[in-house]
């Protein structure tokens, strides 16, 4: 734990210099934070700092005799590289967000205070403002419950039905990214590399083949539900439940279901 004033709200470079410093002097073998926006800023300037190797955005990690095993995305979710790092002084990693990994208990840490010589925490960086990107009538990245349509819908008009499904269940409409290029849906819906990234409870994905780049936009999903009619899309290799059926079936059933369990 570290007490100075300079870390009393967010500023990238004062929290590095402080966990840098906590990392230099307690020379853990591991040094681990999540891969959140915080993480992924903090992860990298640490190693950079104490030129340490750094393995970010994992989605395992593993001792294995002197080596640490790391498992993480590449192209999205659509492969994955594992790396094997010898552990011979500290490693810093990155943890993955999203919902695949149970929650355990885990024994009560002790909190050390460290003191910091004040001086080192002189910053260059100031956060002059805070901007929230314009987010149009309706904010996937927000939304708890996301629909996504994709080319199998095969015409504009059937994008009421999703519109009607999504109203359902409580959540938004999204798509991928054919669906603008076919100009049918705003491009402020669009979910992929070059859309927008979603940090749903439940993504809902209908009529999308699982392209890396629209996987790569619900990585951090925490449960993915696919209907496709075809049962080798590659949708079905990261959904943690799938429908192999005419999304024009499922779809109307879904929306009778969850109207009919709705509790308004
Ligand atoms: C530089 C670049 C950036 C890109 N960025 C993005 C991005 O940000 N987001 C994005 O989404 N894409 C992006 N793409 C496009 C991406 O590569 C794919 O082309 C796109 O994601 C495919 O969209 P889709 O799954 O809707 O369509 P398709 O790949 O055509 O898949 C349609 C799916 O619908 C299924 N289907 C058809 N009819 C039915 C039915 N009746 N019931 C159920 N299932 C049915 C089919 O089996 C198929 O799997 C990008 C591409 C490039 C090159």
């Amino acid at each position: 734990m570290v007490e100075h004033p300079g870390l009393e709200s967010y500023n990238p470079e004062a929290f590095a210099k402080a966990t840098a410093e906590a990392v230099r002097r307690l020379e853990p073998r591991l040094f681990l934070c999540a891969h959140t926006f915080t993480g992924m800023e903090i992860a990298p300037w640490v190693a950079a700092r104490l030129g340490l190797p750094l393995v970010s955005n994992c989605l395992s990690l593993a001792v294995d005799g002197p080596d640490l095993v790391a498992d993480r995305p590449t192209h999205g979710l659509a492969w994955q590289t594992r790396l094997r790092l010898p552990m011979r002084g500290t490693i810093v990693a990155s943890m993955a967000r999203g919902g695949t990994r149970q929650r355990v208990e885990a024994p009560a840490a002790a909190v050390e205070a460290l003191d910091i010589d004040p001086a080192m925490l002189d910053v260059r960086t100031c956060i002059r403002e805070t901007l929230r990107p314009e987010a149009g009538e309706v904010d996937i990245s927000r939304a708890e419950v996301v629909v996504g349509v994709g080319r199998g819908v095969r015409d504009p008009s059937n994008v009421a039905v999703m519109e009607e499904l999504a109203a359902a269940l409580g959540g938004v409409l999204a798509c991928s990214r054919p669906l603008v290029d076919l100009g049918w849906m705003p491009q402020e819906r669009q979910v992929g590399v070059s859309g927008k990234e979603i940090h749903a409870k439940v993504y809902l994905a209908c009529g999308i083949s699982g392209a890396a780049q629209h996987v790569a936009g619900i990585a951090d999903a925490q449960t993915i539900i696919a209907v496709n009619q075809d049962a080798n899309a590659p949708i079905f290799r990261v959904a943690h439940y799938g429908v192999v059926a005419d999304l024009f079936e499922v779809v109307p059933a879904l929306i009778e279901e969850a109207k009919r369990r709705r509790v308004d």
